[in-house]
């Protein structure tokens, strides 16, 4: 393999691009899912959470980590869930992560973000606090995370802003239900002098069962990018619209910022509670898993040398995308929404904006089966009328109150 890993001192420094391709010695995109444990159940939880874990990570093996990612010079991670704000130890290894010069930002569904929470992050430069919402409204929102969770969310923000934490981040899935509310939950950001991050819904963990009603038809994709286009500046994205590149024209303006490749496993990947490393946070599947943190060798070992990680950083064949006039922006799209939807990983994305997804999604194909599901066995859908209850079993069993 040629990577930066292995890159002779004496070769040029490669472009940022093809440096991303061939993997660094460190992730610069680290997801950390602290539990599976959730108070909400939303329909298209990429983790499909719920229950905690019993052979979750212990605090002594989370701070082992930290030690780990400080060495490896990880200047931040995103920590996630599950809610990660149930883990008791959550605040303590929080402060142990940003004494040892790991940054944190942690999604959050605003549970625990009291007043008094609220003015102890504001009070921290090292971490930054993403509040996840799906609807610029109850309504939209509720129906997919859950009744109540827009209030909880918004009190968050609210308590946030009434302490001085600058910049929070509203995380939103794009569905087919608040595509149409994007200005809206700008002006929601803006009202909370928050910053505004929208994402993909992948077909990963639960998403799979509801991909097919709520991911944005083809005119909302188009939608969407030329929103992006027009409004997209200061609106966080990450790896998630690339292959909405393609509509691009070529015209200056036209290409979408924001990283256009699949980082998984050259610059993403995710460790889930009980440390097995993954390529990415929406690859939760035997078939990307590249090692576990517990293992001789711990994390490095498994960023730097897994067999998975490797093959990952090889050159990719472009398979079917081979000849399409737009595959240097997008590059045949997300390898997760591939997989998941049961469609080759060398071929068109699922939503390809050339259409050559939906011809396929149209044909026979299989679709694997998640191996992890953490799920309350609450019957999951999407909601036409509000629940008589949140849940039916206690999710945070096992937690300290
Ligand atoms: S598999 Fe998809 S979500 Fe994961 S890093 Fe690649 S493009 Fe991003
Ligand atoms: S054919 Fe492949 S490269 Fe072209 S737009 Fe579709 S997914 Fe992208």
């Amino acid at each position: 393999m040629t990577s930066m890993l292995d890159r002779p001192a004496s070769q040029p420094v490669p472009r940022l691009v093809d440096q991303f391709e061939r993997g660094l010695d460190a992730p610069i995109c680290l997801t950390w899912e602290l539990t599976y444990a959730c108070n909400l159940a939303c329909v298209h939880c990429l983790s499909s959470s719920g229950k905690r874990d019993p052979r979750e990570l212990s605090t002594e093996q989370c701070k082992a980590i930290i030690d780990e990612l400080q060495r490896m010079q990880v200047f931040y991670v995103n920590i996630g869930g599950g809610e990660p704000t149930v883990r008791s130890d959550f605040w303590e290894l929080v402060d142990y992560a940003t004494e040892h010069q790991v940054g944190v930002k942690f999604s959050t569904n605003g549970l625990r973000i009291t007043p008094e929470v609220a003015a102890r992050l504001a009070a921290s430069d090292y971490v930054d606090v993403q509040i996840s919402l799906d609807g610029a409204t109850a309504e939209v929102n509720d129906a997919v995370r859950g009744a109540g969770s827009f209030d909880m969310a918004v009190r968050a923000l609210q308590n946030l802003a009434d302490a001085g934490f600058r910049d929070a981040k509203i995380s939103v899935v794009v569905t087919r239900h608040n595509v149409s509310q994007l200005d809206e939950f700008k002006s929601l950001a803006d009202r909370f002098g928050a910053t505004l991050r929208i994402t993909r819904l992948r077909p990963s963990g639960r998403g799979a069962d509801v991909w097919d009603d709520l991911h944005p038809r083809p005119e909302q994709q188009r939608a969407l990018y030329d929103w992006l286009v027009a409004h997209g500046e200061g609106v966080l994205t990450g790896d998630s619209f690339f292959h909405l590149s393609a509509f691009s024209d070529g015209s200056p303006g036209g290409a979408l910022p924001g990283l256009n490749l699949c980082g998984a496993g050259r610059v993403v990947c995710l460790i889930d509670p009980v440390g097995d490393v993954y390529a990415c946070p929406f690859a939760i599947h035997e078939n990307f898993l590249a090692g576990n943190v517990t293992e001789p060798g711990g994390f490095r070992e498994v960023w730097q040398h897994s067999e998975l990680f490797t093959e990952l950083r090889e050159p990719q064949s472009a398979g079917a995308c081979a000849s399409c006039n737009h595959y240097d922006s997008c590059r045949g799209g997300c390898m997760a929404a591939k997989f998941f939807t049961g469609l080759p990983l060398d071929g068109p994305d699922p939503e390809c904006v050339q259409g050559y997804g939906e011809s396929l999604l149209a044909g026979d194909r299989s679709t694997p089966t998640p191996n992890k599901d953490h799920s309350r066995g609450v019957p999951l859908q999407l909601m036409t009328r509000p629940p008589s209850r949140d849940c039916d079993e206690n999710p945070l069993a096992g937690f300290a109150r």
